[in-house]
């Protein structure tokens, strides 16, 4: 590390904030030793807001059927041989039931953009999941939809929404997406969903195609001045069934060192160790938090559906009870120093509007 890459961290640290062109060369001249500081940064701007809580949440799959057809995933519209599944209402209350017993209260309910999931229908949802859990806080990361549509959903009681926003870089974005998908729609999404109240999040996928550090620089800086609640970034992994099975999965050292900047320009954000992170590795997870992120998601899927909610290939966790999920978690967070907190784990200062 020069003397130079040392100067920008710890100004990173100070000040919470770089240029673009200064992130982008702190990525192009990172080493070990650099990586190394930014860790133990941190490290410690997580450990003085969040102690060592990790905030679990609790991920509900609702559909791998989706509309759209983003080149890099593996329930893309074209993937003709993605097993299609649907939960029911009643399915999805039944694995918040579950998740609710074993002390999770935030539930994510995620899935492919299915046109099966109305207004009508995913308000619903939300609510009868309110009633039944009222101290719980309900994620919803269902995708682009109308401004009307996430209000709607707001209103039934959704607290958070994850979107991420893939690339800040708008010509990128057109390289990982069809003609059909829009930059200017998802940044619109975004909007939207911050005017509406809800805690939101973003992020994006670590070494996708054609991503440089300028890129990953418009990435941060983006990240910067919108302030998410939340920032999901997980290492890109290909699927044996997209336009991109032979492009190289983004590393998890690029992975952990971007979580460690993301953490010194957001002491308070909720950065998810992803479940892509533990796929790539087998501590992945526990290297994640040792990094500066704070949350981890084990999956409340019905088992019967995991493996068909396959967005990159060899996902891990797929075989396991919710249960057994949680506990293996609970055990990788303690072997670093860590708990799992039980609490709702909003964004600090967030008060429903
Ligand atoms: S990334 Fe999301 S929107 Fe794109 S194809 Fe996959 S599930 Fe659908």
């Amino acid at each position: 590390m020069t003397e130079r890459e040392r100067s920008l961290i710890l100004r990173l640290a100070r000040e919470r904030r770089l240029s673009e062109a200064e992130y982008a060369e702190l990525i192009a001249n990172r080493d070990p030793e650099a990586a190394q500081l930014l860790a133990e940064l941190a490290s410690a701007a997580r450990r003085a807001v969040f102690g060592e809580a990790v905030y679990t949440r609790g991920l509900i799959e609702l559909s791998s059927i989706c509309r759209n057809n983003c080149l890099y995933c593996g329930i893309r519209r074209d993937n003709r041989l993605a097993e299609r599944y649907r939960l029911t209402a009643e399915e999805i209350l039944s694995c918040a039931d579950e998740g609710y017993g074993l002390g999770f209260r935030t539930f994510v309910l995620q899935g492919g953009e299915d046109m099966y999931f109305t207004d009508e229908v995913l308000c619903g949802i939300v609510k009868a999941l309110k009633a039944r859990h009222p101290d719980c806080a309900v994620t919803l990361s269902m995708g682009e939809r109308s401004r009307e549509s996430y209000r709607a959903l707001y209103d039934a009681g959704a607290d958070r929404y994850l979107l991420r926003h893939e690339t800040a870089d708008s010509a990128h974005y057109a390289r990982l997406h069809p003609a059909e998908m829009s930059f200017e729609n998802r940044m619109r999404c975004l909007a939207d969903l911050r005017d509406t109240g809800y805690q939101v999040g973003c992020g994006f996928m670590v070494g996708s195609p054609y991503q440089t550090p300028e890129i990953l620089a418009r990435d941060l800086a983006f990240i910067e001045g919108f302030r998410p609640a939340m920032c999901g970034i997980g290492p890109f992994i290909p699927h044996r069934n997209t336009p991109f099975r032979s492009e190289p999965a983004g590393t998890l050292e690029l992975t952990l060192f971007l979580l460690s900047v993301l953490r010194l320009i957001l002491p308070e954000a909720l950065l998810p160790a992803t479940t892509a992170l533990g796929t790539i590795h087998p501590s992945g997870r526990e290297l994640g938090i040792l990094a500066g992120a704070n949350v981890v998601m084990p999956n409340l899927s019905p088992v019967g559906v995991r493996k068909k909610y396959e967005l990159y290939d060899n996902k891990i966790c797929t075989g396991e009870e919710s249960a057994q999920c949680r506990g293996c978690l609970e055990q990788r967070m303690a072997a670093i120093g860590c708990h799992l907190a039980v609490d709702r784990g909003d964004a600090p200062n967030w008060t429903r509007r």
